[in-house]
Order: C-alpha cells, then sequence, then structure tokens
C-alpha cells in the first residue's frame, strides 16, 4: 500500500504517519527526517537543505526527488510505504507519478488531513522533536512520559529552528503556494481522501483506518 500524507506542516502528519507505518508493516518516509539526518550528519546534501530549511522554504526539487526515489527504491519499500512530507509540489508528484507508471504501479491513498492556519501555529508553538530519532512530541496535545526527553530514544528534545513562530509563517505560506494544488491533482487521480485534523489524534486515526481498512495484524 502506497500512502502520501498531505496537509500543511503542524497538521499532525507526522504522528498519524508513524502510527500508519507501524500498524500497517510499512516504512515511514519523512523527507524533512531524510535531510535533517544529512544535516546532522553534515554531508553534503544536509548542508545544502539547510540554507532552504532554515528560512522556511522548499529544498529545490531537484534535490529532493533524486533522495526521494532513491529511499523509496530500497527493499523495505517493496510493500509500499508511508510518504510524510513529499511530494510538496506539483513537479514532485508529476516525477512520483511518472516513476511508479513505470512498474504499473500507482499511490493508493492521499490523505489529505485538513486544520485550519490559527490552529496551526498554536500547535507548533508547543512542539518538540528528537534531534536522536526524529520523534514529535506536543508539549501539551502529545507530552512525553518525562518532561522534555524523548519516550524512543532518551535524547533531549529541542524546538527545531523551522518550528520558531516567524518561520512557521512562512512555511504556511508556502504551504497554500506550493503544496496545496496537490489536493486538485490527487482528487483527479481519484484517490484524495479528506481526513478532519481538528479532533483528538485518536479520532484522526479512527478516520484513517475507516478508509484504509483495518491492518492485517492489529
Ligand atoms: P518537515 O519536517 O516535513 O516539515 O520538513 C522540514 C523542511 O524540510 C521543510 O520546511 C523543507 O525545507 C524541507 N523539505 C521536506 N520535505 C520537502 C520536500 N518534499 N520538498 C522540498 N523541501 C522539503
Amino acid at each position: 500500500m502506497k500512502i502520501i500524507m498531505l496537509g500543511a506542516p503542524g497538521a499532525g502528519k507526522g504522528t498519524q504517519a508513524q502510527r500508519i507505518a507501524k500498524d500497517y508493516g510499512i516504512p515511514h518516509i519523512s523527507t524533512g527526517d531524510i535531510f535533517r539526518k544529512n544535516l546532522k550528519e553534515e554531508t553534503p546534501l544536509g548542508l545544502e537543505a539547510k540554507t532552504y530549511m532554515d528560512r522556511g522554504a522548499l529544498v529545490p526539487d531537484d534535490l529532493t526527488i533524486r533522495m526521494l526515489l532513491a529511499r523509496i527504491g530500497e527493499a523495505d519499500c517493496r510493500n509500499g510505504y508511508v510518504l510524510d512530507g513529499f511530494p510538496r509540489t506539483v513537479p514532485q508528484a508529476e516525477k512520483l507519478t511518472e516513476v511508479l507508471a513505470q512498474t504499473g504501479d500507482k499511490v493508493d491513498f492521499a490523505l489529505d488531513v485538513t486544520v485550519p492556519d490559527e490552529d496551526i501555529v498554536e500547535r507548533m508553538s508547543g512542539r518538540r522533536s528528537c534531534p536522536g530519532c526524529g520523534r514529535t512530541y506536543h508539549i501539551v496535545y502529545a507530552a512525553p512520559q518525562k518532561e522534555g526527553v524523548c519516550d524512543s530514544c532518551g535524547a533531549a528534545l529541542v524546538l527545531r529552528a523551522d518550528d520558531a513562530p516567524e518561520t512557521v509563517l512562512k512555511r504556511l505560506a508556502v504551504y497554500h503556494e506550493q503544496t496545496e494544488p496537490l489536493i486538485a491533482y490527487y482528487e483527479g487521480q481519484g484517490v484524495l481522501r479528506r481526513i478532519d485534523g481538528t479532533v483528538s489524534m485518536e479520532d484522526v486515526y479512527a478516520q484513517i483506518v475507516a478508509l484504509l481498512g483495518e491492518p492485517a495484524e492489529a
């Protein structure tokens, strides 16, 4: 099963994608996480991406597409994946469609998690991320068991530079301009499904399971 998570930054896509991956046994592929990992390791890719990420802009399509195609070509992606943060532009989506079509394949579901902009700004100011394993938390809605510490790997949680309020506003503007057109794109492919992202995380996930069908080994 090949799933794409659409929705503004901060809509909760990452949290839902992690859970889908676990329950449905497919890898969770977050382009943002891959960029951050490269940044931490100071690879050329990471250093180039940083200049865009820090100001809330998108990393250029050619770089992003190359990286994503390499990832979905790995063995663990044979039975599908959940993409979180890709595609973010129409050219990215077109390239993915083209590459999948080469093997007679296509995206099965594009899940659009919708949340109004006002809610996004409030949510993101409380977001904390684990620099060790990439897991995300919220100080009110999804707090770790021990304040400031990752439940999964024990690293100290941080407020990402791109979650700072002024960067959030810029990322929302970029989302509306460059990513929102993907809703119509996937609607045209007949795979778009809308999810109300304003309800609790449990209820968001319940909507997703209702659409995808219960996981085999739940
Ligand atoms: P995220 O963690 O998905 O919010 O991504 C963080 C940042 O990584 C974004 O603000 C972009 O600068 C960059 N990024 C992630 N995915 C993409 C993508 N598909 N295309 C371009 N830039 C991306």
